[in-house]
């Protein structure tokens, strides 16, 4: 039983990663629609695709072996590449948070499945706006700015999906924790706009120049919804990760420009399945 859920979880993270691929290709061309189903196109013969190009993984390396079916036009590599990263990502999460026993067991305690309903959902929406900023250097706002009002919402449906909520509300009523995620969002959205947009500001003082986005501010924003206080762990997380990864680009491709976005993302996702423990262990050392 456990391999047939853990097949289900891959080939549902095959679909939204060929989803994905979908919103990153058209969402930043402002003349293309995700929503409005025009079937795929090959972007150099134009001939439409048939359902059967479609199939995450599949199509690309045994039906069409990595060329368009008409003009023989090569397909990126990172179509199947994301497909294949967002299913493991999504195996990842489902065995760290149920563990083989209950992946085995699947019925039993159904809660962590809406904690990894907001796990994947959250790293569904990074990939795509991490891949999109690695592209055109931007954070598009029909990402982030649903993201800010679903945020709250989420983990008020799934409180436990929450990192250690501060007790903002006390009382031992049924919804009282739902409330309480609720608001640790809200003050978390608040907190992550105010901290980063501050520090942009001292930047542009500083370098005389607009140092941070506003799509940034955006996305750490909403990060603050899920993450309550926890997502002032992100940024330090996402400015080590940046400055190390970040050193290692330049020194390769020599191009000065690192976006924010992806180590924003980095450090949210390692925020959100352990920001609690991580904090532990800092605190610990610092102790000794
Ligand atoms: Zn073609």
């Amino acid at each position: 039983m456990g391999y047939v859920v853990l097949g289900f979880v891959l080939v549902f993270g095959l679909f939204v990663g060929s989803f994905l691929n979908v919103v990153i290709y058209r969402l930043p061309r402002e003349c293309l629609s995700v929503v409005k189903q025009t079937r795929s196109r090959c972007p150099r013969c134009g001939v439409q695709l048939g359902w059967y190009d479609n199939i995450p993984l599949v199509s690309f390396l045994i039906l069409l072996r990595g060329r368009c079916r008409r003009c023989k036009a090569p397909i990126s590599w990172r179509y199947p590449l994301i497909e294949g990263f967002t299913a493991l990502v999504f195996a990842g999460l489902a065995w760290r948070l149920r563990g083989w026993e209950g992946l085995e067991y699947p019925f039993i305690n159904p809660e962590s499945w809406g904690v990894w309903g907001v796990q994947v959902t959250v790293v569904a929406s990074l990939i795509a706006l991490s891949v999109i900023d690695m592209d055109f250097r931007i954070l598009p706002d029909a990402i982030t700015l649903p993201g800010i009002v679903l945020a709250p919402l989420m983990v008020f449906l799934v409180p436990a999906a929450m990192p250690a909520p501060y007790a903002l509300i006390e009382g031992g009523s049924a919804w009282a924790p739902r409330w309480n995620a609720l608001l640790n969002g809200l003050v978390g959205e608040a907190l992550a706009a105010g901290v980063l947009w501050m520090i942009g500001w001292l930047g542009s003082k500083a370098f005389r120049k607009p140092a941070m986005g506003l799509g940034d501010v955006k996305l750490y924003a909403a990060m603050g919804g899920v993450l309550g206080l926890w997502v002032l762990l992100v940024l330090p997380l996402a400015s080590i990760l940046g400055s190390v990864i970040g050193l290692a680009v330049l020194l390769v491709k020599k191009d000065h420009y690192v976006p924010f976005g992806p180590f924003l993302a980095l450090g949210m996702v390692v925020t959100m399945t352990d920001g609690p423990r991580i904090l532990e262990v800092v605190l610990q050392y610092l102790g000794r």
